[in-house]
């Protein structure tokens, strides 16, 4: 079994740092500065069973001009091709113009949508609640599972969701 799996989001909700932890090298940059990925970063994580070839993408933004949508369009289009969306988003109460953007996207992509939670170390079990009821009702995500890639909490989760759909 082996398929692809294309992280995206928002610059700095942990992209990089998720892939990093799961494929356990230091291939993709990481900053606290928004958009150091600025090309697709391709690793592949081997099991006994299984490969994930991970599609570490640059942030989507809210295009400015006709050369942006293109782009937007490109980033949709691509994600049509691969097994498994992951689409990162952080510990922020609501869901802002950037997320908001993305799940528009989101809405035209065939391709299952594993919304992930992360940097749950910075937020309470109650403020997750909330936030997992939040994005529930998009209505676009076929699993929602909240991780910590920094300390390295519930990764095996994602593994286990991305196994599902290869
Ligand atoms: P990207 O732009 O989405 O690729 O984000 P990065 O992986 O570069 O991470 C952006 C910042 O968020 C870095 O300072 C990371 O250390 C931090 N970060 C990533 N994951 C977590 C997490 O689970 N918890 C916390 N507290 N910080 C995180
Ligand atoms: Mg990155």
């Amino acid at each position: 079994k082996s398929g692809f799996a294309s992280i995206i989001g928002r610059p700095n909700v942990g992209k990089s740092t998720l892939m990093n932890k799961i494929v356990g090298e230091k291939i993709a940059i990481m900053s606290d500065k928004p958009q150091t990925t600025r090309n697709k970063i391709q690793s592949v994580y081997t099991d006994k069973e299984f490969q994930i070839v991970f599609l570490d993408t640059p942030g989507i933004h809210k295009p400015k001009n006709k050369l942006g949508k293109y782009m937007v369009k490109v980033a949709t289009d691509t994600l049509n091709e691969v097994d498994v969306v992951l689409f990162v988003v952080d510990d922020s109460k609501n869901i802002g113009p950037g997320d908001r953007m993305i799940i528009e996207s989101l809405k035209r992509v065939k391709t299952p949508v594993v919304l992930v939670i992360n940097k749950i170390d910075q937020i309470s079990k109650e403020d997750l609640v909330i936030l997992i009821e939040k994005y529930s009702k998009e209505e676009v995500f076929d699993e929602i599972v909240p991780i910590s890639a920094l300390k390295g909490e519930n990764l095996d989760s994602i593994i286990k969701v991305i196994e599902k759909y290869l």
